[in-house]
């Protein structure tokens, strides 16, 4: 940053409850006029000369992961023109676009600042405008890495996971601390990736091909046949440490077959908390002998987009396993 000048930031929407209004017919919708509710707030040309980049309008639950690269791309193609980046999103899927975002641009000096907010800005009580100036507050700060900006807590973009439909504090830090929060000032963790002079990764891949679903008790297993004709790898939300039913309606056969078909199974842990074990039962140990691959401690948002970025780069499934169970920017506990 130059000193003297204000830091140069650029604000990237996608729609989302922030920038929404109700319609008394239809329910909260988006805000043709985005950008004008936005630019109500003097704060934020206080702390930093803003540019408007507008690149959807929608509601998360709308958003196809097609937009993912298409977010990195402008992101990547404005990198140098600006000191910081703020992302608004719906709250919905913010944690699948956050984690994507991280992976297709690594090595970050500068930080990327996704928000939203469960209130409209237009409406009275909102969090909006608190989580909108708190997103320009860090994308100004000398954090060097993609981040979620929500209420009191600054947390890793990969970590980030939606924990309440209707608290103003959503989302919550998973398995790991949060990097900082945000009280009288702003505490960043002493542990942080910070600015220096050094070029990002841009490495937009992606493989959209990808099914995610939870075991539950009596699962037919015929679904995961189903998934698997259709995609090039599932993400299996297991019970607790990453366990699955072996008796009766067992997952074991299917899950075999479907990898021996060179469609990967990574197994992640439907607990909100916590690692896949998959030594500790007998239930877990199954699955991985069929040939699933442990998710260790990545939220099942981390897993699909990182399934996603990893088969965008290869299907041999060796590879596909050591690239999922390594730490890129700390999504994981190696070796966990
Ligand atoms: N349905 C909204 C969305 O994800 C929820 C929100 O933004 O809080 O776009």
């Amino acid at each position: 940053m130059k000193s003297g000048t204000k830091p140069r930031i650029l604000l990237l929407t996608t729609g989302g409850t922030i920038t929404m209004v109700t319609d008394p017919e239809k329910g909260l919708v988006p805000c043709s006029a985005a950008d004008s509710i936005i630019q109500r707030i003097p704060e934020i040309a206080q702390l930093a000369e803003m540019d408007f980049l507008p690149l959807a309008n929608t509601d998360s639950s709308n958003i196809l992961p097609s937009l993912w690269p298409e977010i990195a791309k402008a992101l990547y193609e404005r990198w140098n023109d600006y000191d910081g980046f703020v992302v608004t999103h719906g709250t919905d899927t913010l944690s699948y676009t956050a984690a994507a975002i991280s992976f297709m641009i690594q090595e970050t000096d500068k930080p990327v600042v996704f928000t939203g907010s469960q209130v409209p800005l237009e409406e009275t009580g909102s969090d909006g405008r608190a989580n909108l100036i708190n997103a320009f507050r860090v994308a100004i700060s000398d954090l060097a890495e993609p981040v979620v900006v929500f209420g009191s807590l600054i947390i890793k973009a990969t970590r980030a996971k939606k924990t309440s439909a209707f608290d103003l504090q959503a989302f919550t830090s998973a398995n790991v601390p949060p990097l900082g929060t945000i009280g009288l000032s702003i505490r960043l963790e002493p542990n942080r990736r910070v600015r220096s002079r050094r070029k990002p990764l841009f490495q937009p891949f992606l493989n959209e091909s990808v099914a995610m679903i939870p075991v539950y008790p009596g699962m037919n297993p015929d679904i995961i046949t189903f998934l698997a004709e259709k995609h090039s790898g599932i993400v299996l939300e297991g019970y607790g440490a990453g366990n699955i039913p072996t008796e009766g309606r067992s997952l074991v056969p299917v899950i075999q077959r479907t990898v021996e078909s060179g469609v990967p199974i990574v197994i992640c842990t439907q607990c909100l908390f916590g690692s896949t074990e998959m030594e500790l039962y007998q239930v877990g140990r199954a699955a991985l002998d069929a040939g699933a691959i442990p998710a260790i401690d990545m939220t099942p948002e981390t897993t699909f987009a990182k399934l996603m970025w990893v088969l965008g780069q290869t299907n041999d499934l060796k590879t596909v396993e050591s690239l999922m169970q390594k730490s890129f920017l700390g999504e994981l506990h190696e070796g966990g």
